[in-house]
């Protein structure tokens, strides 16, 4: 369940009308429902309870100040990917006892960073790495809590430009070799060997693969520490889907993929850490955009929005779905037509939709994305120069700006012309 909903024929995010906003915003915007957010990080604190364990969303999801600051005060973990990621994790007040850093590419001065604010723990995933990370903590006198991704080599089943456990993407080291890969990682003197990492991909809509992902990792708890290891960690990644099409099966539950994590790793007498990403903010948010055109081309008709790939490039990266809804709800029975459903930008590759049944709209009329508040605001660009697109966030009956939209002088005033031109 959301917070957008119908209500006296308008949708509504909470108490708030979408049309209230966007007459204060202009179009197209990002919207996003704090109840969501919130209700969303408790189904897997709770789902975890009794179990010692920390969720660190994986921020890389939905990387908005705000919506850090309201997971944190929730107590949430961040999972940062990026020396960028840990400044806004840091920023938002988030301490660095509660952040893991993951990525296959960490630089020294990531590395350093992370070191110098306080870290949870590194989330090693080459040897390589492993060797640089050792000497940048015994550089700065630090001993740094680690642990090595493993690449189970199991199918995700899942968008292959989002699959990350099967032996032939580049994350991880392969599980057959951990046990070589931990010996040397115990041996170099800066780093803690605390426990493992996994995460085999995401929008995984069948609990089976993270099942076979994290009876591997069980066996390896148990081989790593007859080892001589002391692994007190599990990190189990992300990658639980979300409901884009709402006539399609269900994705699993987090009540229910929690359950599995206690049946599967419950016994081993490790802390539990999660990192959700688009489980939490996917579903918390909506892209509003505003119809500019119906066009009656030959043999189909586009729907042209304000709105672009540039905002939301999902559909063009990842032939994703989303729904897409009017505003001001149809009434029962109106006849639906097949539309493309296209941005303005100059590329066939903006089009979210084709032939999507669609009730009639017009010119001037609100349409609303779902399920677009996770890898949507990150990933969007000023293509076009058309101005980032804004975030907003409502809670009751309340809503704010919670990144602006750029003017065109702010957009232009980033560039600099050398002198000698
Ligand atoms: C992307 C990512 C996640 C989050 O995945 P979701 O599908 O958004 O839950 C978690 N951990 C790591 C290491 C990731 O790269």
């Amino acid at each position: 369940m959301d917070h957008f909903l119908y209500r006296n024929g308008v949708l509504h995010a909470e108490d708030v009308a979408v049309p209230d906003i966007a007459a204060v915003v202009g179009t197209p915007f990002y919207l996003y429902s704090a109840a969501t957010l919130r209700r969303h990080y408790r189904l897997f604190a709770d789902g975890l309870e009794g179990l010692p364990h920390l969720v660190c969303y994986a921020m890389k999801a939905n990387s908005n100040q705000a919506v850090l600051k309201l997971l944190g005060d929730l107590g949430a973990g961040m999972d940062v990917v990026s020396g960028g990621e840990y400044a806004r994790a840091r920023a938002a007040g988030i301490p660095g006892e509660r952040i893991v850093f993951s990525g296959i590419g960490k630089t020294r001065a990531e590395m350093r960073m992370a070191l110098e604010g306080g870290i949870r723990q590194v989330n090693l995933e080459s040897e390589p790495e492993m060797r640089v990370l050792s000497e940048v903590a015994v550089s700065m006198g630090k001993v740094v809590p680690v642990t090595v991704r493993v690449n189970p080599d199991v199918d995700a089943k899942t968008h292959e430009k989002i699959a990350t456990g099967k032996k032939e993407n580049k994350f991880g080291i392969p599980i057959a070799r951990a046990r070589e890969v931990y010996a040397e990682a115990a041996a170099l003197p800066g780093l803690d060997v605390v426990g493992i990492d996994v995460h085999i991909g995401s929008q995984l809509t069948d609990l089976q693969p993270f099942r076979d992902a994290y009876g591997l990792l069980a066996s390896l708890t148990r081989q790593l520490r007859a080892d001589g290891h002391d692994i007190r960690r599990l990190d189990l990644g992300g990658g639980l889907g979300i409901p884009y099409e709402r006539s399609n099966s269900a994705p699993p539950l987090p009540v229910e993929y929690c359950a599995m994590v206690r049946e599967v790793l419950g016994d081993l007498d490790c802390e539990i850490e999660i990192e959700p990403g688009r489980l939490i903010a996917g579903n918390a948010g909506i892209l509003v955009s505003e119809v500019i055109y119906l066009k009656h081309g030959e043999g189909r008709d586009f729907l042209i929005l304000d709105a672009a790939m540039n905002d939301l490039i999902r559909p063009s990266m990842y032939s994703s779905y989303h729904e897409i809804v009017a505003v001001h709800e149809p009434a029962a029975g109106v006849p639906l037509a097949p539309v493309d459903i296209v941005g303005p930008v100059c590329e066939s590759g903006d089009t979210f939709a084709r032939d999507r049944a669609m009730p009639p709209l017009a010119a001037g009329d609100l349409v609303a994305f779902r399920s677009a508040g996770a890898y949507g605001a990150v990933m969007a660009s000023e293509y076009n120069t058309r101005p980032l697109v804004p975030e907003v966030l409502v809670q009751d009956d309340q809503f704010a700006v919670i990144r602006p939209r750029p003017t065109f002088d702010e957009i232009i005033s980033r560039d600099r012309v050398p002198a000698w031109l």
